[in-house]
């Protein structure tokens, strides 16, 4: 069937490009049309197939992503901020959807894909879970419920290869709670706290992140107010869930206005 839409996974052979081939190849809606890696990645001219241990797919990797979006209708987008810019001006020359889940963007950055997102459709979400964006909106509301007597803080637990902190979703959730507060974040934002801080000021978001193993990703938004504490709470024990939620954005992007979108457009909250 051709009219399924074709997809490009670019970071192939990363631990979420992978997945996402895996879950691309599964899909009665999607098929999958190319994978691109960074030049001189040792995957580069060999069959996808081969890479995920499965017979040969007829689809090889390739370090040129130009070539590889003119043939899509989508590129699912997990690699790196600086790779993640580029592609965005490329997926929006190939008029393709560019669903990005890489995380530790710059204001920079997202400022780029803002102006790739003028041509074609961006959906971009440091969280791609179902779980994770239902999160998202309770923080808001618990937030907006409980005052400043309450101290926001946002945990996060990571494998030991994650390069940025706080995560993506870390920071997700403390936006939510700065909008629920109806306050601003970056400005209430406290992270990365060491030695002598003094006493932790009120209506300050805090966040601390650990770093270990294989953990795949877990999130707590703690209320610590005067004798009482409220902890919203999401663990991902799978990655396949990432996956399928960008898989979703892609194929719900189809024929969309340009413009850049969230996950909670996707899901419809
Ligand atoms: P990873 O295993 O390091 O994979 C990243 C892949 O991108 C690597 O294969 C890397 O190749 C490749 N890459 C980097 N620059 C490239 C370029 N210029 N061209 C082509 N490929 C390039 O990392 P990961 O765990 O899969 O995570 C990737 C990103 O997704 C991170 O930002 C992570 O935080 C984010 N993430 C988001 C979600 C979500 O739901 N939004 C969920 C999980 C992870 P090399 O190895 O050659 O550098």
């Amino acid at each position: 069937m051709t009219d399924r839409p074709g997809i490009v996974i670019t970071g192939a052979s990363g631990r979420m490009g992978q997945m996402l081939i895996r879950t691309v190849l599964e899909s009665d809606a999607a098929r999958l049309v190319g994978a691109v890696e960074r030049e001189g990645n040792e995957w580069v001219g060999r069959d996808v197939g081969e890479m995920i241990g499965e017979r040969e797919l007829g689809v090889s990797i390739t370090d040129d992503p130009l070539e590889a979006m003119a043939k899509a209708q989508a590129v699912i987008d997990f690699t790196s901020p600086a790779a993640t810019v580029e592609f965005a001006g490329l997926a929006a020359q190939a008029r393709a959807v560019h669903v990005i889940g890489t995380t530790g963007l710059t204001d920079g950055d997202i400022q780029k894909i803002g102006a790739a997102a003028r041509h074609a459709v961006v959906v971009r979400a440091g969280n791609m879970s179902l779980g994770v964006n239902l999160l998202v909106q309770l923080t808001k509301k618990v937030a907006a419920a409980l005052d400043e007597d309450f101290d926001v803080e946002v945990i996060e637990a990571h494998h030991r290869h994650k390069v940025d902190a706080p995560s993506g979703t870390a920071l997700m959730l403390g936006e939510a709670a700065a909008e629920g507060r109806g306050i601003d974040h970056a400005s209430n934002m406290d992270s990365g706290r060491d030695g002598i801080t003094g006493a932790r000021e009120r209506g300050k978001i805090g966040y601390s992140a650990i770093r270990g193993g294989d953990i795949v990703g877990e999130h707590d938004v703690l209320f610590a107010g005067e004798g009482e504490r409220v902890i919203l709470r999401h663990i991902a024990t799978d990655r396949r869930i990432f996956a399928r939620g960008a898989l979703k954005a892609a194929l719900w992007g189809q024929g969309k206005h340009p413009g850049e979108y969230s996950m909670a457009d996707v899901l419809g909250f």
